[in-house]
């Protein structure tokens, strides 16, 4: 059994899950594989999907103070002027002259190579955008760049979202998408790669009641992991220090997660002060502020930042999902998914192949399918079949035998008990479906105790 630390499972263990049930693979493997690529399989592009959806519906479908958007990839270069990314999105950047190999200034301790001890070059800045050419000529006026984050795409449409929804302080902003950064060092498998996912809200509020917000949304958006099943001692609050601060954040706090290598930020929480609009505002001369009604004023909000990582989250799901306990046949590999997460919700499985099975299974099938992601197996033994699903987190297992044909009812399975019901077959959708909505993980009360004593 491969386990590391506090009971958690090694990196090994999940990629070669991944990369055997289909959730996710290397990108363009059959030409050797693109570094730090990853491509989702048909497991992973459903689990990541229910990530979003639930991230979705927890930000903007469930509340009345934010609203969606999709902004292109593609933006006005003067956009990362303004934001500071042109000049100030770089890493130090050192070779070693020995082994050619390259390194994160940050990261070298003692001067040398961490590889083979070699001496390094001086540091010079690298900066991480990916840049393209838009037109047919390859020159300076066609340069645009891939964007870094999503964040620039809500504020530049700040008084577009104002204007058309006439939302009042304070109100937010959240988008998901693609960001790519030309990092010096990905790895780790998902958890730092070159082209990612983003969710990000920027929430615009009134600038005296920043801290208040601010402190809202770390308490939000930590819950919102333990609501999905994240285990509270792999989850935990860091505040960056002074010098850690990036140039535009008044406070930050990272939710980390204690990933195989050590606790690594999984979301950031910052305090953005006014900076995005005043910069947008002075370099595209539009004005970016919000008009309150009550004492006739002008003002810029200030914007708080919660800022997660899909891929990252994803893989800190399956992480803290992954469990191995030992059965009669050995190692039972399941993954703890919440159920709302889980990429298939159901699995059919008829007891044998016997003809006589075949039909009421595959009308079930159909009938469930519009409903939930399914999967029909009838291959090999049923026990074996229940470990299959239990390896991809199917909360749940529909069994037709031969007593169904002649009352109508299934036997439900469940993943994490493996205890068995019977249940009517007109019964099984909503049967489901109420089980699906699952109760709630443990929650933090609100202001609860990881508030006093900040770890890390
Ligand atoms: P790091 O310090 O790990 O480079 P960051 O502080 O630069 O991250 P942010 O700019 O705050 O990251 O981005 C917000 C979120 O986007 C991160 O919390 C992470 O989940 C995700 N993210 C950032 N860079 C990457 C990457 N290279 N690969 C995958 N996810 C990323």
């Amino acid at each position: 059994m491969k386990r590391q630390g506090r009971g958690k499972v090694d990196m090994d263990t999940i990629v070669s899950l991944c990369k055997r049930r289909g959730f996710i693979f290397q990108s363009s493997e059959i030409y050797g594989g693109l570094s730090s690529c990853w491509d989702y399989g048909p497991l992973g592009v459903e689990l990541k999907r229910n990530i979003k959806d639930a991230w979705w519906r927890s930000v903007v479908q469930e509340r009345d103070d934010i609203v969606g958007l999709d902004a292109a990839i593609l933006m006005h270069p003067q956009t990362w002027v303004a934001s500071g990314h042109v000049e100030g999105f770089v890493d130090p950047l050192v070779d070693c002259k020995g082994c050619q190999k390259r390194w994160r200034a940050d990261d070298i301790k003692e001067g040398r190579c961490p590889s083979c001890g070699g001496e390094l070059t001086e540091a010079r800045l690298f900066n991480l955008m990916f840049k393209t050419f838009m037109g047919p000529v390859e020159d300076k006026a066609g340069l645009v760049y891939l964007r870094p984050e999503t964040a620039q795409g809500i504020f530049v449409n700040f008084a577009n979202v104002l204007n058309t929804t006439r939302k009042k302080l304070p109100f937010g902003i959240a988008q998901i998408g693609k960001a790519f950064r030309n990092e010096i060092t990905p790895g780790n498998f998902t958890f730092r790669t070159r082209e990612f996912e983003q969710m990000e809200i920027e929430f615009f509020v009134r600038p005296e009641t920043a801290e208040e917000w601010f402190k809202y949304w770390v308490e939000e958006r930590f819950n919102w992991y333990l609501k999905l099943g994240i285990k509270r001692d792999n989850l935990r609050l860091r505040q960056h220090t002074k010098q850690e601060l990036a140039h535009y954040a008044r406070d930050c706090y990272d939710i980390e997660y204690l990933f195989p290598m050590g606790w690594s930020e999984l979301e950031g929480i910052a305090d953005r002060g006014d900076f995005d609009l005043r910069q947008h505002s002075q370099f595209s001369g539009e004005e970016l502020t919000y008009f309150d009604e009550e004492t006739g004023e002008h003002i810029i909000p200030y914007v708080i930042e919660p800022s997660g990582g899909v891929d990252r989250a994803t893989l800190a799901f399956l992480l803290d999902a992954y469990d191995e306990e030992p059965d009669n046949e050995g190692t039972r590999v399941v993954l703890r998914l919440h159920p709302s997460l889980a990429p298939i919700k159901v699995a059919v499985l008829p007891l044998s192949r016997n003809e006589a099975l075949v039909p009421l299974s595959k009308e079930l099938y159909a009938d469930l399918r519009k409903s939930f992601m399914v999967q029909y197996d009838d291959a090999q033994s049923i026990g074996r079949r229940y470990r299959r699903q239990d390896e991809i987190g199917t909360p749940f297992c529909a069994t037709i035998d031969f007593r169904s044909l002649e009352d109508n009812q299934v036997t439900i399975r469940e993943r994490d008990t493996m205890r068995q019901i019977r249940v009517p077959i007109k019964e099984l959708a909503r049967t489901l479906q109420a089980k699906l909505g699952g109760e709630a993980f443990e929650v933090l009360p609100p202001g609860g105790s990881y508030w006093l004593g900040f770890e890390g």
